[in-house]
């Protein structure tokens, strides 16, 4: 059985390019480019809550950083250092290797040195420490939606709720959409080239992690406005033959959540911006309504033009 430095030597010690000391140390040296502020953010992935601890754990590794690079596209910002602290019941080198691979592939994909972070014994649990830069000011928060601004979402929300329900047993998805909803939810792309995009576009922006409605509420709460929503405009992503009803594909584009995307909020004149944006990085992006001035009141608009105020909440983990 490898000791625990010997774990952290063969799988968490991978090759770095902005790191002045890495792994290795009792801690990193980082050193920020001139002009930039740091953009912090924590994840944490328990077995049981946020994954089945049967997950294939090369797609854990990705996830579980992945989810963290969403947060930092979020704010516009670019990704840098990464920090993985792991609770292993047990030294299972062959799993560990199979994480460690994931979460390496993700932070070369991104270009992320993972630069520390702490091995110990425990229920199976993943968190990351993600630091990330951005020219200071330039940040995309939460709080600039103004009444008459656009409300756009990239790609697909929806697809890793229908995922994971599909491996609950729930619905019947058809073989295609099965697969199109499972890589969803185990390979989650996080939107970094679209969120650096949107710098000087979008007014507010977040990454959809707890369903669209809720934290579309997040957006409206800083903001002080309201929103509607056209139905008609909400992306499927899913082929014709996906064997589940229309109510439930809205409901899980509405209310699913894992889907790490982006939403955001954007000025009408930025119409046309946006479409060139969206076909050069060859992702969707929909307009699905407005911002209003009815502070915190989200209405949902169908085909008919009827107007039904939606009950948002998202996920929240202390919720009774
Ligand atoms: P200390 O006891 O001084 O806190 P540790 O033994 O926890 O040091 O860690 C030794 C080194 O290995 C540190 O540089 C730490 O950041 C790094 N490290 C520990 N676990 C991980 C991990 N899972 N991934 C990346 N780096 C890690
Ligand atoms: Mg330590």
């Amino acid at each position: 059985m490898a000791s625990e430095f010997e774990l952290i030597r063969r799988h968490f010690t991978l090759p770095t390019r902005n790191t002045k000391l890495g792994v290795g140390d009792d801690a990193a040296l980082l050193v920020p480019r001139p002009g930039m502020e740091l953009v912090v953010t924590s994840d944490m992935l328990v077995a049981g809550t946020h994954f089945f601890a049967d997950t294939n754990p090369v797609d854990l590794g990705w996830k579980t950083l992945a989810v963290n690079v969403s947060d930092i596209a979020a704010m516009g910002a670019t990704p840098r250092w990464a920090f993985l602290a792991i609770a292993l019941p047990d030294a299972d080198e062959a799993w560990i290797a199979r994480l460690a691979r994931g979460f390496a592939e993700c932070a070369e994909c991104f270009d992320i040195d993972l630069a520390g972070g702490d091995t110990t014994r425990g229920p199976l649990t993943l968190s990351v420490t993600l630091i990330g830069e951005v020219a200071t000011g330039n940040a995309i928060r939460r709080e600039g939606a103004r009444d008459g601004d656009d409300l756009w979402v990239t790609g697909t929300p929806g697809l890793a709720s229908l995922g994971l329900a599909h491996l609950r047993g729930e619905p019947s998805l058809s073989d295609d959409a099965a697969a199109i909803c499972l890589a969803a939810l185990h390979r989650p792309q996080p939107r970094l080239g679209a969120g650096q995009a949107l710098k000087g576009i979008a007014t507010a922006m977040l990454d959809v992690s707890d369903g669209l409605l809720g934290d579309l509420g997040h957006i409206l709460e800083h903001s002080g406005v309201g929103a509607e929503i056209d139905l008609e405009c909400l992306p499927s992503g899913l082929p014709d033959d996906h064997a589940i009803s229309r109510a439930r594909l809205q409901e899980a584009v509405l209310r699913g959540g894992d889907d790490y995307e982006l939403l955001f909020t954007a000025p009408a004149c930025r119409r046309d911006g946006i479409s060139n944006l969206s076909a050069h990085l060859t992702l969707p992006f929909s307009r699905i309504g407005k911002i209003t001035g009815d502070a915190g009141i989200i209405m949902l608009v169908d085909r008919q033009g009827s107007r039904t105020p939606a009950t948002a909440l998202g996920y929240d983990h202390f919720r009774q």
